[in-house]
């Protein structure tokens, strides 16, 4: 089935306790849609660039069947940058910058050949601009994800709420989750922006995994116990780009099958973290990634009777 991704094609520059990187490509619809590429044959992403940004980075991403007609590049202009720097527990980061550029006034064309898609991924970009996306398809999707982040809740809260009332799932992590809320449990932060309008809540906890609400059910999924985490940047679009791109490819938008995706996005983040920025899951192999799946089959399965 096909699926359309909005979000971030950027330029990220990384410090991590185990190096530093210049500007290299990121951008939340860059992993999302490089995730998703292992699942679905047929993406395509809508974002902006600068002139600044290089052919070989959309090389990339048309290499892994990603159709990038939907990628405006913005002569005079420059693509968006941000830059992050990990402390020693990873799980906490500072962003140093985030300049949107190309990004400030960017008004997305969705191609007529994406109109029709049935799924649709809004990944972390101006809420505005995730709107217009929907509203520019020619039918309703049968399923719109998004994800976001604590800069556009400080910045556009009234814009980001409008947004996450048009969307079926959302992904957000724990500290978002709560920031969103105003409540400091994550059941309870779930419950608050269930009210808001999507009807199944994702809240990532890093390396502690990731819950799925909805349909007054949670599912827990583990994040794969690692021994070396060298950057976690993209690990939330990782995990979206393989929850939707497994959805896509069997079709199948159950809360059972749901949980089947958040396994898959728990996957396919493991192996982002491993490299820096989009190293790993530009290499993966589709046998790398059903071993992971048996690992994680492996982690999560016991047998025990009642006492
Ligand atoms: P994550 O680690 O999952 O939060 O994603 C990090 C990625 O998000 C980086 O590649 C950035 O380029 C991108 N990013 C950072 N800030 C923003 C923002 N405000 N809007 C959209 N994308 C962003």
């Amino acid at each position: 089935m096909g699926l359309t991704v909005v979000g971030t094609v950027a330029f990220d520059a990384i410090e991590t306790p185990y190096g530093k990187t210049d500007k290299i490509i990121g951008g939340a619809g860059t992993y999302v849609a490089l995730s998703a590429s292992y699942f679905n044959k047929d993406i395509n992403l809508i974002s902006v660039v600068g002139e600044d940004f290089p052919q070989d980075y959309l090389d990339l991403l048309k290499k892994h069947n990603i159709d990038i007609n939907g990628i405006q590049i913005k002569e005079g202009e420059k693509t968006f940058f941000w830059k992050g720097k990990y402390h020693k527990d990873m799980n906490v980061r500072d962003t140093l910058a985030t300049e949107l550029n190309s990004l400030e006034n960017f008004d997305p064309v969705v191609p007529s050949e994406y109109q029709n898609t049935d799924y649709l991924m809004l990944g972390n970009l101006t809420p505005l601009v995730q709107r217009q996306v929907i509203e520019r398809m020619k039918k309703r999707p049968k399923l719109i994800v998004m994800d976001t982040m604590n800069f556009w809740m400080d910045i556009m809260l009234d814009e980001l709420k409008e947004t996450i009332s048009m969307v079926d799932v959302i992904s957000i992590n724990d500290e978002e989750a709560q920031q969103l809320s105003g409540k400091n449990t994550l059941v309870k932060a779930a419950k608050v922006i269930h009210a808001m309008g999507p009807k199944y809540i994702i809240i990532k906890k890093g390396e502690h995994g990731a819950l799925l609400f909805g349909e007054g059910k949670v599912f827990s999924a583990p994040a794969l116990p690692l021994e070396y985490a060298f950057d976690p940047t993209g690990a939330g679009d990782t995990f979206a780009g393989g929850f939707i791109g497994y959805l896509a490819k069997t079709n199948d938008i159950s809360f059972e099958n749901m949980k089947n995706a958040v396994i898959a996005g728990s996957v396919m983040a493991s192996f982002n973290v491993e490299k820096f920025g989009t190293e790993r899951i530009v290499e993966l192999t589709e046998k790398e990634i059903n071993e992971r799946i048996a690992k994680f089959v492996e982690l999560t399965t016991f047998n025990m009777r009642k006492i």
